[in-house]
């Protein structure tokens, strides 16, 4: 390889960040010129959205800290189009990037679209300032002992409900969900969480989708109206028009269709990783967690320094592990799974649970100096293999 090969990473997200910092490890000793472009020069821990949220403080971690010393260039801004013809890149200040190969990590986030009200009169987790907001307001419905809906029966909507009751004794919580929380976990786990709902006083809504958000009540399809002085809304994901826009292959969700080895089937010079990759396993589509996103971003990182070096790449395989959910800061619950994400034998509950789930959320710029030197994936073949690769 004679000229630099430039690489652009669209997202510092979790997997953005992870695919530069390996990706710089990686090729060290090769000519590679690698930029990572994202709004905020904070990380956003995405994991702990909902602690934000019910008011706490987290620890800032600031982008340039963590590339320190990479040699990975950060540009701060929106990527507003790509161009996977003449490969490149525009951000938001009108700068036009040139690369020989893309990896698009620009994540998901909560539909706000499709329910009529949500844009309008509810709160989302997917930016750290309106959780900020949302924390505010909620500390003045404390005051008056008031009433927040959270919406979606999900990971995300039960750890936010868990986290405000825990947080606000008084408010009154009521979890929304057409289908039972946590419906995704074992019996016994199911049981267990529902427990901890009891204790910290959530009331569940089930059976009837959400139908509209209006200022001071959730309308559901049966016509029952559910008092709130506050919306959270976590129900549903979408992701960024981009890939769509550019002609690059998506699915009927607007994830970019990759092959085995996570190179877009219709442009090979994009990858695509994390929350925005439609990636398919013997067992199904991966949906996205950081705990698939990961590897996607190590496979991706591996992938192009071998490729530079003329090596083979080997296809991209995983199996979920856990559900680890957290019930507040005190509770927790980890269901483990099989490789398609079904319910395992096992789970964990209590003050191990807790320690589990802060060791698998460890703070970015730990996971990321862990996880540059070693797959931190376990890769499941039927019946259960784990792989573990150095440098
Ligand atoms: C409250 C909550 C709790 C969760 N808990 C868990 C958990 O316990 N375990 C788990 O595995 N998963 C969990 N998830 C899911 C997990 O956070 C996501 O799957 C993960 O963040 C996906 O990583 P990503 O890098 O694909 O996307 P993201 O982390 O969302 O990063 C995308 C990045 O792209 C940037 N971006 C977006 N558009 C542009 C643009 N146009 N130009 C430039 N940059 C852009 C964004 O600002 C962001 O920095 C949770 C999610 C939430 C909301």
């Amino acid at each position: 390889m004679n000229t630099e090969h430039r690489i652009v990473i669209l997202g510092a997200g979790y997997t953005g960040m992870l695919a530069a910092v390996r990706l710089a490890r990686r090729t060290r000793r090769l000519p590679v010129h690698i930029t990572l472009i994202n709004p905020s020069a904070r990380f956003t821990e995405r994991l702990r959205m909902h602690q934000i949220a019910a008011g706490q403080e987290l620890a800032d971690h600031r982008i340039p800290e963590i590339l320190a010393g990479t040699g990975v260039e950060f540009v701060q801004g929106w990527a507003t189009s790509v161009d996977p013809e003449a490969r490149l890149v525009t951000v938001d200040d009108d700068r036009v990037l040139p690369y020989d190969e893309l990896v698009y990590a620009l994540g998901s986030t909560t539909d706000t679209d499709t329910v009529p009200g949500v844009t309008e009169h509810a709160w989302t987790l997917n930016d750290p300032r309106a959780a900020h907001r949302f924390a505010g307001r909620l500390a003045a419905v404390a005051e008056q002992s008031g009433s927040v809906a959270v919406c979606g029966g999900g990971l995300t909507g039960i750890e936010a409900a868990t986290e405000i009751a825990e947080q606000h004794p008084g408010v009154r919580v009521t979890l929304i969900s057409p289908g039972e929380p946590g419906a995704m976990m074992g019996e016994r786990a199911r049981a267990y969480l529902h427990r901890a709902l009891d204790r910290l006083g959530i009331t569940r809504s089930t059976g009837h989708a959400v139908t509209k958000v209006l200022p001071d009540a959730v309308e559901l399809a049966d016509g029952t109206l559910v008092a709130a002085d506050l919306t959270l809304w976590t129900a549903g994901v979408r992701v960024a028009p981009l890939a769509a826009r550019a002609g690059i292959e998506t699915d009927e969700r607007g994830l970019i269709v990759v092959d085995r080895t996570l190179k877009s089937v219709s442009h090979p010079t994009v990858r695509a990783i994390g929350d925005a990759a439609a990636v398919r396993q013997p067992w199904g589509t991966i949906h996205g967690t950081c705990q698939s996103g990961m590897p996607t971003a190590a496979h991706t990182a591996d992938a192009i320094a071998k490729e530079l070096r003329g090596k083979k790449v080997r296809p991209f395989r995983f199996g979920y592990v856990h559900q680890p959910v957290s019930l507040g800061r005190r509770d927790a619950v980890i269901q483990f799974t099989k490789a398609d994400d079904t319910p395992g034998r096992f789970h964990l509950t209590g003050r191990t649970a807790v320690l589990y789930k802060e060791i698998v959320s460890s703070s970015p710029p730990k996971v990321f100096r862990i996880s540059k030197k070693m797959t931190v994936s376990v890769q499941f073949s039927r019946g259960g293999r784990a792989t573990r690769t150095r440098d």
